[in-house]
């Protein structure tokens, strides 16, 4: 079927199976072989269209095939490979349990920063290993300015519901991760999934996505 044919790792394609998926969503079908053959992506995408999936699924299969060495790595300060930001914590933590479903049974370890949860606790949470880091903008900021987190190492960079984070005045903190330590979009491959393409929008598109990336309307 469809996501035999994606080319997955073989233990991501039983949890696909054991989350009872049975084939893929339109924005699956197209954003998946798009992130296996590295293209930076820009998707119109709504909640329920199966967006998570679509990014997380070759994520963490190309974070198996290709960064087995990363994943077997302690880092101090926890490093995450893939980061996912978030406009709500909400988001945030749905990204993160989502992403625990299709890691089952690899070495691939998800975890979230977001608001509200006490700081200790998260950084003894990262540092159990954090593979794949889902969090909120302000959190995320406060703990990489504190030395809790270094985006040093982020091969993946996610950047959910795009227009609701300039919405809600995160741009200023989004703009700012490069200078936080995030690579450059050279050294990355980048996601943006936004419902709406307002100019703002595309002039985070511009920013953040290396100059050819694929537009899936
Ligand atoms: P999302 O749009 O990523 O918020 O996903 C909405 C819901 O649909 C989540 O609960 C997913 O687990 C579920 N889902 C995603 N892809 C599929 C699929 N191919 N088949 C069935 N359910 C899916």
């Amino acid at each position: 079927e469809l996501y035999e044919e994606a080319n997955l790792d073989t233990q991501v394609l039983s949890n696909i199976r054991r989350a009872h998926f049975e084939e893929p969503t339109p924005i699956q079908r197209y954003a998946l072989p798009c992130i296996q053959q590295r293209h930076d992506l820009m998707a119109c995408a709504q909640t329920g269209s199966g967006k998570t999936a679509a990014f997380l699924l070759p994520i963490i299969s190309n974070l198996l095939q290709y960064h087995a060495d990363d994943l077997s790595a302690k880092c101090e300060p926890p490093s995450p490979l893939c980061l996912v930001v978030s406009p709500t914590r909400e988001l945030a933590l749905q990204t993160e349990r989502e992403a625990r479903k299709f890691a089952y049974q690899t070495p691939v370890i998800p975890c979230s920063a977001v608001g509200g949860h006490d700081t200790f606790a998260v950084s003894d949470r990262l540092r159990e290993g954090c593979h794949i880091l889902s969090a909120t903008t302000g959190r995320l900021k406060d703990m990489v300015e504190k030395g809790r987190i270094s985006l040093k190492k982020v091969k993946y960079f996610v950047l959910d519901e795009a227009d609701r984070m300039l919405d809600t005045g995160f741009e200023p903190d989004i703009r700012k991760l490069e200078a936080l330590g995030l690579p450059r979009k050279e050294e990355r491959l980048t996601c943006m999934f936004s419902a709406t393409f307002p100019d703002e929008v595309q002039r985070l598109a511009k920013h953040f996505l290396r100059e050819n990336y694929v537009f899936l309307a």
